[in-house]
């Protein structure tokens, strides 16, 4: 590529942004000798090329944490905290360009839903920022003979590698926390949407943090992310993805035992009783399938509906996301559902709609309104009348098209629900709060929503079971997982 290490692009609201497209490694901007085009979904337009790191890239970067660990290990949590919070403050000053930027990689729309990513990253920034001297051990009691206490330390340097879905938000989640607790970091974003992250990682350089504490990359995960999931010199491995990938990693990873976080895969079910309030089931069953065009982790992608109330959830389900999700341009106020991400997605979703239609699901709402201009548009899709054998029951589509059956007992639908590889998330909607509690305890997921779905908190633990991940992020948890346990025996007297 002859073009420099940054690149002035038109936005498609009207301004320009100086996009950086380099590797960001030991605090430097650098070219490598390959690169890969990025596409605008909602235009099919390639919006520029980037740099991608090949395993010289990534050992540069490791090299580059590891040197810089040795000082930044000791750095005051304080002054950690405060470097995070400018951090937080210089994204807040760039939100209008994080999400215009993000809104033309990624498809998302830029108003309702690309500039709330962004939020979400700086509130994230600024809570781990809180957390950065606030990490601390136990003491523990064992006779007047000695103290033990234990001391919770940064782990060193930690591989980071994220998904397409919420390209700069899965980024805050694991930039903010490993930085709060002391490690230094090499990350590497999604090959579909690489340009929020090196537009972040300016800011990471306008804020001070020392060279070498923050590598950003963009690279193919089959040569930088594997290399960085089994480089000897990484520590910890995190991983947001599909739950193939997230085997791999865990395997990579073996090869120096390196503590790894997963966040996989999903199928996760939304059960409405039929003493629920519909019209809020509704809402929030459209919330969880519908926005960011169903590409969400939790999302709600299987629905049982008790028998009683089967026909009116499903009529009003359909009229909600007819009247309040409109399909669009992202740069268009009033669209709150833009394109899925890539060609590859893109022809994924439609090839399990069909799939669905073929094995006999009933078809309530369909894709046939799509407009075939230019863009991977995918209209939502209910299918009604499914059953567990059905592959769109089974697999985790990862687009706007959610699987809808109806249910008889509270039993049946626990297995029903509990009936999968992923353990992500669970949805019940009943005004029964005895229900509620004891279906929440029989439902196999790392997360249980009542009478919502997809507001997690960033003070909360998120994260999955069974095939859906290892570990939490976010809360307490999400801190402490960036972190090692210390033990020191401080031996007071003088006998052996
Ligand atoms: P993916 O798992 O292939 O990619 C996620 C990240 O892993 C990317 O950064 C990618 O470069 C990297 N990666 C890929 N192969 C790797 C390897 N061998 N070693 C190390 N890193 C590697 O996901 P995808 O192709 O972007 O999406 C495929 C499916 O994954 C989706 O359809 C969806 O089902 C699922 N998905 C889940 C989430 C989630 O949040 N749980 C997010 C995105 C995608
Ligand atoms: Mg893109």
């Amino acid at each position: 590529m002859s073009e420099g290490l940054f690149q002035k692009l038109p936005l498609p609201d009207g301004g320009t942004v100086r996009q950086p497209v380099g590797l960001y490694i030991d605090g430097q901007w650098i070219k490598s000798r390959e690169v890969l085009e990025t596409v605008d979904p909602a235009t099919e337009e390639v919006i520029t090329k980037v740099y991608l790191a090949g395993t010289e890239e990534v050992d540069l970067a490791v090299k580059a944490a590891r040197n810089a660990f040795k000082n930044w290990r000791k750095v005051h949590g304080s002054e950690r905290g405060s470097l995070l919070m400018k951090l937080a403050d210089a994204a807040e000053k760039h939100i209008d360009t994080l999400s215009a930027i993000e809104a033309m990689d990624s498809g998302k729309p830029k108003d309702s839903n690309a500039r709330g990513d962004v939020e979400g990253t700086i509130a994230l920034l600024r809570y781990c920022a809180g957390w950065a001297d606030k990490i601390y051990g136990s003491v523990i009691p064992t006779g007047s003979e000695k103290l033990a206490y234990s001391k919770r330390l940064p782990i060193g340097v930690c591989g980071q590698i994220v998904p397409w879905n919420y390209p700069l938000n899965m980024a805050g989640w694991k930039i903010a926390p490993a930085l709060a607790a002391g490690n230094c970091i090499i990350i590497k974003s999604a090959e579909t949407t690489p340009l929020s992250l090196l537009y972040f990682a300016q800011l990471v350089d306008k804020v001070g943090f020392p060279k070498g504490v923050v590598n950003i990359i963009s690279g193919l995960g089959k040569v930088a992310g594997s290399h960085i999931a089994s480089h000897p010199g990484i520590d910890k491995i995190a991983f947001t993805g599909s739950t193939e990938i997230g085997s791999t990693i865990q395997k990579l990873a073996s090869s120096n035992l390196k503590t790894v976080t997963l966040e996989c895969g999903g199928k996760s079910p939304f059960i409405v009783f039929e003493d629920a309030d519909i019209e809020q089931a509704v809402k929030w069953a459209a919330v969880g399938i519908v926005f960011n065009s169903g590409q969400i982790c939790t999302g709600n992608s299987r629905i049982y509906v008790q028998e009683k109330v089967y026909e009116k959830f499903l009529e009003k389900f359909k009229d909600h996301v007819l009247a309040d999700y409109k399909l669009g341009s992202p740069f268009d106020e009033s669209t709150v559902v833009g394109p899925v991400v890539n060609k590859v997605q893109y022809d994924r979703v439609l090839h399990y709609i069909n799939v669905g239609k073929n094995e006999g699901a009933r078809v309530v709402l369909g894709n046939e309104q799509n407009p075939s201009k230019k863009g991977y548009f995918i209209h939502p899709v209910i299918f009604a009348d499914c059953h567990q054998g059905m592959t769109i029951v089974k697999d985790e589509i990862f687009g706007p098209v959610v699987a809808v059956s109806k249910f008889t007992t509270e039993d049946e639908v626990l297995e029903k629900a509990n009936d999968s590889i992923y353990g992500l998330a669970a949805m019940c909607f009943t005004q029964n709060l005895e229900r509620a509690h004891r279906v929440s305890d029989e439902l196999e997921t790392g997360m249980v929503f009542i009478n919502s779905a997809e507001n997690s908190d960033i003070q909360a633990p998120f994260g999955g079971v069974k095939m859906s991940g290892i570990g939490s992020e976010l809360g307490a948890p999400g801190i402490e997982t960036y972190t090692h346990l210390k033990t020191v025996h401080l031996n007071l007297s003088n006998k052996l």
